[in-house]
């Protein structure tokens, strides 16, 4: 049995469609049938080379498990999953931090392929029910709602702080919905009006990338996915207050130590989040997404999707699984 597939081609640094065999899980994994998988910023650096990697792409998904010998209730249920796969032994595991296995394969991005694809095999420990209120087109936001919620899990964003979110793409949105639930005063600086004006609507302040004052903030949350977006979080950090850096970017220029040191600036790296509590809110209403999806393709067209979700002015594009319409 073959099923189709979206590979990284490394030699074009593309994405190319491909039939290949069915995903044979591994004792302690499921097979899921994937419905509904979303293209992220991440995504598409790794069809550029970024981490070298050569597999399946995708890693944020929504499907329903088709076989799991070792867990045979999840059989039928609709998932999500968490995209680290620990190895459960080494001495950071033994710790407690399986994100940060030291040993970790991750979906459709370190060592394992992913779910832009018809199947995928994943380790029965990461999947998550989804609530039946939660739609496939909502709950395939699971993942990146959580790595946005990881900001507050890390960092105590009080209703009194004055916060500033540098960035308007696809992690932001969900970054500033999130901020917002804090009662926080939210500032977001970005360089796409469209974008801006989402944020607005949810009772964010938005400016231009080129009109951003001078002033300084409590928290400061870098979501740019550009290079220089670090030394611009820190620059305008309060002395004693909080810069997030929330994206992996590709020779980033990285953070200015000596106002990290003058300033007592406390820098924070995040990446993973809690996906119960991002279940909870999107089955709640309390975080949209609707707005956030600028295109849903069929899986046939699924690098016709790729091209698309670089656009400019382009939020979330996802690629729908399981029906083929062309
Ligand atoms: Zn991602
Ligand atoms: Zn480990």
């Amino acid at each position: 049995l073959l099923v189709k597939a979206l590979v990284v081609d490394k030699e074009a640094h593309d994405v190319r469609l491909e039939e290949r065999p069915d995903p044979q899980p591994r004792p302690g994994e499921a097979l899921v049938g994937v419905r509904m998988a979303g293209i992220c910023g991440t995504d598409l650096e790794l069809a550029q080379g970024y981490l070298d990697f050569g597999g399946v792409i995708g890693h944020e998904f929504v499907g329903r498990v088709e076989a799991c010998d070792s867990a045979p209730e999840w059989v039928g249920r609709r998932v999500v999953a968490e995209l680290n796969c620990a190895c459960g032994e080494c001495a950071t595991c033994r710790r407690g931090l399986a994100l940060h296995c030291e040993r970790r394969t991750v979906l459709g991005i370190q060592g394992r392929d992913g779910a832009l694809a018809e199947r995928l095999a994943v380790p029965v420990a990461n999947l998550h029910e989804v609530p039946a209120a939660v739609g496939d087109e909502h709950a395939v936001f699971t993942e990146p709602l959580a790595a946005a919620l990881e900001v507050l899990e890390q960092v105590h964003v009080c209703p009194s702080h004055e916060v500033l979110l540098l960035g308007d793409g696809r992690i932001a949105q969900l970054v500033a919905q999130v901020l917002l639930l804090t009662g926080c005063e939210l500032t977001a600086c970005g360089r796409h009006e469209a974008k801006l004006a989402l944020m607005r609507r949810r009772g964010a302040r938005t400016v231009l990338a080129e009109e951003l004052p001078e002033r300084r903030f409590d928290v400061v949350v870098e979501a740019t996915g550009r290079p220089d977006g670090p030394a611009q979080a820190v620059a305008h950090c309060r002395a004693r207050g909080t810069v997030v850096l929330k994206t992996t970017v590709h020779g980033s220029a990285g953070v200015p130590a000596v106002p990290v040191v003058v300033d007592e600036i406390t820098v924070v790296g995040s990446r993973c989040g809690p996906f119960q509590a991002a279940l909870r809110l999107l089955e709640g209403g309390a975080i949209e997404v609707t707005q956030l999806i600028s295109g849903i393709y069929p899986l046939p067209r699924a690098r016709e999707a790729f091209a698309y979700a670089r656009g400019r002015e382009v939020l979330k594009v996802l690629v729908d699984a399981v029906h083929d319409g062309v």
